[in-house]
């Protein structure tokens, strides 16, 4: 047992709460684990230990946080909100004691308690408040924006329950809650100050005020208070600490006065349960679920506590309210915040008296808007009924928003009532739909695609009406992914490679590893590189090992496909290459074949019968192939558990080859793309989201492309696309899918991927059956290019110096010059304690 510290209190020694050195940091964790977790030292668990360091990294942010605080509530300067639905922030102990260059530091203060660092990592769960790449982005981008010195806030909800936990049992997906609060969050600080009203139901009243002017006044059924909860985010070694705001819902007391009132005791208990489990849970969907009203309600809770918020800080400010749009700028994630546009209206002319007009300036110079989806099926729409009775007053705004708008396009376009239809906000086609994918980029001024290959389909199809009107509002700004998180923390060995051979400033800045460029040929530097991956590759293997009992071989090739299941990522057209692998070495045992693991991982929609038999048919095909003594260890297939940011952290660094396959046009950018190709692994894609500019940047002799081109893919389904030609003149096709369909893989059950394979034969949607004969090809273009050890290096390497593109850094910048406006803001501390840097 490790003894009280003796000195604490000396002077000269560094404080206990701020001190940097590992002595400080010995200290502030003893401090912590006794005061705050209220542990003796003699009793503390591996958790005691994990909370009293996380309290001691926190509080070494709070000066951070304070100062950067103050600084953008007293100064003249602009903030960018951040608003989305989701924020996968992933773990934050190992991020912020690298952001603060406290790591070593820290490492050796446990060491003197008898701890291990590593242990305590590993024991954080992660705020799964998000699904997959869309709430990721999100947290990489909250990342750049600190680390670019860049006031900002991102705005969200605080799911009490985050994405569920996938367990795989009997080779099917279990859901199982995602208690990831119930040890409490050393992260998190509520502010009960920090709080307002939202307003559901009811209906409005038009009336004159006691000024005479005509206002109006919707009398809610209910209310729901949300609260503030904030996390702090550090950016890389500056004194930059933006918050996480993150609101949580609660019922207000006298809530259901009304519904009482009117005698209708049942709507009151209903409206209850809605204001209790509001912030309750995450939808699990990577699409919008139709009609869930719980769904709206969320959105609109966070909106309206976000907006709010904001109003209250430029009241702190003493700004008139004109000042709205200069003092903020508030980019919308996709459509799951776009009713912002119809709340800011409200708020700006019901409750602040603003004319309709200066009111729609400001939001519309407040607003921009990222689309992430062309699927027209993922297009948020919601039913008017729905809409009027959960939010009567911003509907009627947003009527008022289409009558004023629709006046406009009828003005340019006189008798074209085909285009009106196409523009309005209000979708008349059967049961009236509000469009918010329209909302949003009416109230926008300016409005993006996150590849550059979507945001051309964007201004093409979907908005084409809207891109036509206003060409100059069509932007593209290219996805990017955190290098701090997705490289330095979780690929240390690839890290300190880079460090010694380009410098440590690669970390801020990804232009620098083009001077790998010289090393690519070098045959010491390629056996180190090669080193570095190895090594990740047995880390890996252990892993894998401990979930899942498989053996994998680290000189093997690590295929990777790690990413939500869906058909149109088509996780199948790489199940059917594998079963091609298979046969093949059954017909021929003795063939030569380049060793593969293939490593799959990815949470499926609980609702979403399709996904959740593709994962069914991976774990079928790992069980018959891991299991055949004539593959003598030259297949293993891994489905491996509840992918998330956690265990990203040691896949993407293992992987030697990028399995991004999906179907030309549907991918709108993707991100894993760019963390796989950041750490050394190869693609193999088709010209698809940001796949297209991975090619471009890395050359076409780096990259392994095969498939039809978006263009092809729409004219192939406009000719009327038959999957069952591809069978017939494909031998191994038709065997693979026999073998699959006669139960083959089902432990003799033909009826169990019968839905797949029929799918695939009758209506293929993602035309997996017509880019199978590509891929095959491709796939063994990759195994030749592996049998070159030299060759395979140098092109892994190349594609690590060529990733400067896709860091969150450059996506931001492009952000704050093209749509936000918006310069960094140095953050001084009052003391300046530079951070020591990790020691050597
Ligand atoms: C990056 C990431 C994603 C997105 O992956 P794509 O391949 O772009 O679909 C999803 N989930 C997690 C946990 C990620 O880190």
């Amino acid at each position: 047992m490790a003894s009280a510290p003796s000195v604490s209190m000396t002077q000269g020694a560094e404080s206990a709460r701020s001190g940097l050195d590992a002595d400080a940091l010995r200290r502030g964790i003893v401090d912590n684990l006794v005061c705050l977790q209220g542990r003796h030292l003699a009793l503390a668990t591996p958790r005691d230990w994990y909370m009293a360091l996380a309290y001691s990294v926190r509080d070494r942010m709070l000066a951070r946080w304070s100062a950067t605080v103050e600084s953008y509530t007293e100064r003249e300067i602009r903030v960018a909100c951040y608003l989305s639905a989701e924020f996968l922030i992933g773990p934050q102990l190992g991020n912020n004691l690298i952001n603060l260059g406290i790591e070593a530091n820290a490492r050796a203060a446990l060491r003197s308690l008898g701890q291990n660092l590593d242990t305590l990592l590993a024991i954080e769960e992660e705020p799964g408040l998000g699904n997959g790449g869309l709430g990721r982005l999100a947290a990489c981008y909250l990342d750049s924006l600190a680390t670019l010195e860049i006031p900002a806030i991102g705005y969200g909800i605080r799911y009490e329950f985050g994405i569920f936990h996938q367990d795989i049992r009997d080779g099917s997906q279990v859901e199982l809650t995602d208690k990831w609060l119930q040890w409490g969050n050393p992260w998190e600080f509520v502010r009960p100050d920090v709080s307002f009203y939202v307003a559901f139901g009811g209906h409005t009243n038009n009336e004159i005020d006691a000024q005479g002017r005509f206002v109006v006044r919707w009398i809610p059924a209910h209310q729901v208070k949300g609260v503030a909860c904030d996390m702090p985010i550090l950016g890389y070694r500056v004194n930059t600490c933006n918050a996480l705001r993150l609101w949580k819902s609660e019922a207000v007391e006298s809530f259901d006065l009304q519904d009482f009132n009117a005698g209708d005791y049942y709507e009151a208990v209903q409206e209850k349960v809605i204001s209790e489990t509001l912030s309750k849970v995450l939808y699990p969907n990577d699409e919008p679920e139709a009609g869930k009203r719980l769904r709206l309600a969320q959105q609109y809770f966070f909106v309206s506590c976000s907006l709010q918020d904001m109003l209250r800080l430029l009241d702190r400010r003493r700004e008139p309210v004109e000042h709205f749009a200069n003092m903020f700028t508030a980019q919308l994630n996709d459509t799951h915040p776009s009713i912002a546009v119809a709340e800011l209206m409200r708020l700006l002319v019901d409750e602040r008296l603003v004319p309709w007009d200066e009111a729609w300036d400001i939001t519309r110079r407040t607003f921009a808007y990222t689309n992430h989806t062309l699927l027209p099926e993922a297009l948020e729409t919601w039913g008017v009924p729905l809409f009027q009775s959960l939010l009567p007053r911003p509907l009627e705004i947003i009527y008022e928003i289409n009558r004023r708008f629709l006046d406009e396009v009828r003005q340019r376009h006189p008798g074209d009532d085909a285009r009106i239809a196409r523009m309005s906000l209000i979708d008349e086609r059967g049961e009236k739909r509000v469009r918010m994918a329209h909302l949003s980029t009416i109230g926008s001024h300016a409005v993006n695609g996150v590849a550059a290959l979507h945001s051309a389909l964007l201004r093409q199809t979907i908005l084409r009406d809207f891109a036509e009107l206003w060409p100059e509002r069509f932007h593209n700004v290219t996805n990017g992914v955190t290098p701090r998180r997705f490289m330095l923390l979780s690929n240390p060995g690839l890290a300190r490679l880079l460090d010694e051979t380009v410098g440590d400033g690669w970390v801020t800045d990804l232009r620098r590893l083009r001077n790998l460029d010289a090393h690519a040929d070098d045959s010491t530097f390629q056996e180190e590189w090669r080193e570095v991956k190895r090594s990740n590759k047995q880390v890996l293997a252990q892993r894998i090992r401990n979930v899942t009992d498989i053996l994998l071989d680290p000189d093997a090739l690590f295929d990777v496909q790690v990413k939500r299941i869906h058909e149109y990522k088509r996780q199948h057209l790489n199940a059917l290459y594998i079963v091609t692998l298979y046969q093949r070495l059954r017909l021929n045992p003795g063939q030569d074949i380049v060793p593969r693991c293939f490593i799959f991982g990815g949470k499926a929609a609980p609702g979403y019968a399709m996904a959740k038999l593709m994962i069914r048919l991976i774990t079928g095909v790992a069980e018959v192939v891991n299991n055949d003594p004539a593959m003598d260890g030259r297949l293993k297939v891994v489905f491996f558990p509840n992918f998330n940011v956690k265990n990203a952290h040691f896949i993407y660094p293992a992987a030697d080859l990028s399995e991004q396959i999906s179907t030309a046009g549907k991918e709108a950018s993707g991100t894993g793309n760019m963390k796989f190709m950041m750490n050394g692994a190869l693609t193999i894609g088709t010209l698809d989201g940001a796949n297209v500019e991975i090619r471009e940047e890395v050359g076409d002799e780096n990259f392994f492309l095969f498939g039809l081109t978006a263009e092809q893919v729409e004219r192939v389904k406009h000719e009327g696309y038959r999957p069952a030609v591809h069978v017939e003149s494909n031998a191994e096709l038709r065997e693979a899918l026999n073998l699959i369909e006669g139960g083959f893989f089902s432990r003799g059950d033909p009826q169990a991927f019968r839905p797949l394979v029929e799918n695939l034969l009758q209506v293929d949607p993602f035309l997996v059956l017509a880019d199978y004969a590509d891929y095959v090809t491709c796939q063994d273009r990759v195994s030749a290019a592996w049998q070159d050890p030299g060759r395979w290096t140098r092109m892994s390497i190349l594609n690590t110096a060529h990733s400067e593109k896709f860091s969150s850094d450059r996506a931001i910048d492009e952000y704050c010059e093209r749509i936000w406006k918006i310069c960094p803001v140095r953050i001084a501390l009052d003391s300046p304690r530079r951070p020591t840097g990790p020691p050597a």
